[in-house]
């Protein structure tokens, strides 16, 4: 990639750019952002929509650049955050419809999109209290499991998510989209196998594996007496031996029919609400 678009060029502070061609180099970068290789080497990621923009500046997150269709233009909230964006140093583009296309892939783009900064949590700095939860995920290759995953582990009110091996890249548009702004609340970390055993033995942490061959039903395990990790395996091949034989327990959904498995999303929400069901209530209070 040739261009930062991090880097504001002559004609942007205190203004906005209109860019109405496809070739536009500016543009071509945005669009690079498809790649994970582009994402991975400007460590930047892609959201839609002006209320996850809003969300995720509110968060403190920094944003490098705002684009925003021309048919937005003079939108009280569009007009904050293209303000905010530039207060900070980053770029504003007024687009077409057409480019914002391009962008996002989709015929009927959102009118605004941001280019974020990625940011990764440090697993090692993560000292888990009584009453915390974090999903810890296996290789998990499926970008709309993982968003489900990060969204429903913020309505949980879970800590952390954890990615443990090569997984999805949590920052790829189809995941950002899935976690519908949850991308921005919840923190995610990285692990190899050897750092998730070495930091779970360190912390203590109670961690609770799900496993087809699971000898507990979830139902009867004691969520509330250490901090709890939710394990889950793979799509395909589920939890590898060297992560199971590590755990606390080896808990089971009860199942019936004809489905072998559970979605891995949906097997991971039911345990994060089992697991926090001492601690959640309808007004949201502790
Ligand atoms: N073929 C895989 C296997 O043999 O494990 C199926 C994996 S399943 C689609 C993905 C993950 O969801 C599993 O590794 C497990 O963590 C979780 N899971 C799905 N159904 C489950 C159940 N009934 N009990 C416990 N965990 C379950």
């Amino acid at each position: 990639m040739n261009h930062d678009i991090s880097e504001p060029g002559p004609r942007r502070v205190g203004q906005v750019k209109e860019v109405t061609s496809l070739t536009n180099p500016i543009i071509k970068d945005i669009k690079a952002l498809s790649q994970k290789k582009e994402r991975d080497e400007t460590r930047s990621f892609l959201a839609e929509g002006l209320k996850l923009v809003i969300d995720a500046l509110e968060l403190g997150w920094t944003i490098k650049t705002l684009v925003y269709a021309k048919a937005a233009k003079g939108k009280p909230h569009v007009e904050q955050v293209a303000l905010k964006t530039i207060a900070t140093g980053g770029l504003v583009l007024e687009v077409s419809e057409k480019v914002l296309s391009a962008i996002t892939r989709r015929d009927n783009p959102q009118m605004v999109v941001g280019v974020f900064e990625q940011r990764y949590a440090n697993l090692r700095d993560m000292t888990p209290t009584l009453g915390q939860t974090f999903v810890a995920l296996d290789r998990v290759r499926d970008p709309g499991n993982l968003g489900t995953i990060i969204r429903t582990a913020d309505a949980a009110g879970a800590s952390g998510v954890i990615l443990i091996g090569e997984t999805t890249d949590p920052f790829s548009l189809e995941t950002v989209r899935a976690t519908m702004g949850s991308v921005f609340a919840m923190p995610v970390m990285r692990a190899s196998v050897a750092e998730f055993i070495k930091w779970q033995k360190a912390t203590g942490v109670q961690v609770v594996a799900t496993h087809l061959a699971g000898a507990v039903d979830y139902r009867t395990i004691d969520y509330r007496r250490k901090p709890v990790v939710v394990l889950m395996g793979n799509e395909q091949a589920g939890l590898p031996d060297e992560l199971a034989k590590e755990a606390t327990a080896l808990a089971r959904i009860p199942q019936q029919g004809r489905a072998d498995s559970l979605n891995l999303a949906i097997a991971t929400g039911i345990m994060l609400f089992e697991a926090r069901r001492h601690l959640l209530t309808l007004d949201g209070k502790a």
